[in-house]
């Protein structure tokens, strides 16, 4: 199993510094997991964990550095051996405007730099409400440009719907979703969207879902280990 927390725009990197050193504390006795914390760029660090928790950053840009205000790149990422990076990221598609295009040139740049990456899909509200073939469609244009015979490559499907609202998919909508993208792409498979202590146990044990990427539930230390202690 695989378990990302997204801090999104959470915590400090004073409280970031203390909710990791307090994950890899748990970490050091339970090691059937896999644990990735993406906090905010402010708070990456040299951090020192075990090997079963990894810190990955929630964006960068693709250059290494250069004239781009308000963006990161490999320069900054490398001070902290940071190689694991989220993309593809609802909110940033959606609240960001992040096209398909920039981020298939964002995914190829820290592909080819060898970067685990987690890649990020999943429907609006009015696609679903069409039905399965057209959330697949979506789903679908969400790979144009993406090279997903890539072995760093994880996925995570996150219904923006889902997303921070305390709507669930429902154990259906997961299945019918994860079982077409596992039929065409053999990587690992996320599922996030409203996953919490209560419904981490249940979602994880479907078939066809290998972890989850977990934004508000993981904000609390407490109950992210929690949600560890509940996959197990
Ligand atoms: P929530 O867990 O708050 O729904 O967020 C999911 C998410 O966007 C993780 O990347």
């Amino acid at each position: 199993m695989i378990i990302a927390a997204n801090f999104k725009t959470n915590h400090t990197r004073a409280s970031a510094k203390e909710y990791i050193s307090f994950v890899n504390e748990y970490l050091t006795k339970e090691k059937d997991v896999e644990v990735i914390i993406f906090p905010t760029a402010t708070a990456l660090d040299n951090y020192e964990t075990n090997p079963n928790l990894t810190i990955g950053t929630q964006n960068a840009y693709s250059v290494n550095k250069g004239s781009f205000t308000g963006e990161i790149g490999t320069q900054q990422l490398d001070e902290f051996d940071i190689k694991t990076i989220l993309i593809g990221h609802s909110e940033r598609r959606h609240i960001l405007g992040e096209s398909q295009e920039e981020i298939a040139k964002k995914y190829a740049f820290y592909k080819e730099l060898g970067y685990k990456i987690v890649y990020c899909i999943g429907e609006p509200l009015e696609v679903k409400e069409q039905g399965l073939e057209q959330t697949l469609e979506y789903i679908y244009d969400q790979f144009v440009g993406i090279d997903t015979n890539y072995e760093n490559l994880i996925l995570a499907y996150e219904p923006v719907w889902a997303i921070g609202t305390g709507v669930t998919a429902t154990t259906e909508d997961i299945k019918s979703v994860h079982s077409v993208i596992k039929s065409k792409i053999d990587k690992p498979l996320l599922y996030g969207g409203s996953v919490k202590v209560e419904n981490v146990a249940q979602i994880c044990s479907l078939d066809g879902v290998d972890g989850a990427l977990i934004g508000t539930a993981s904000w609390v230390k407490e109950d992210f280990v929690q949600i560890l202690e509940n996959i197990k």
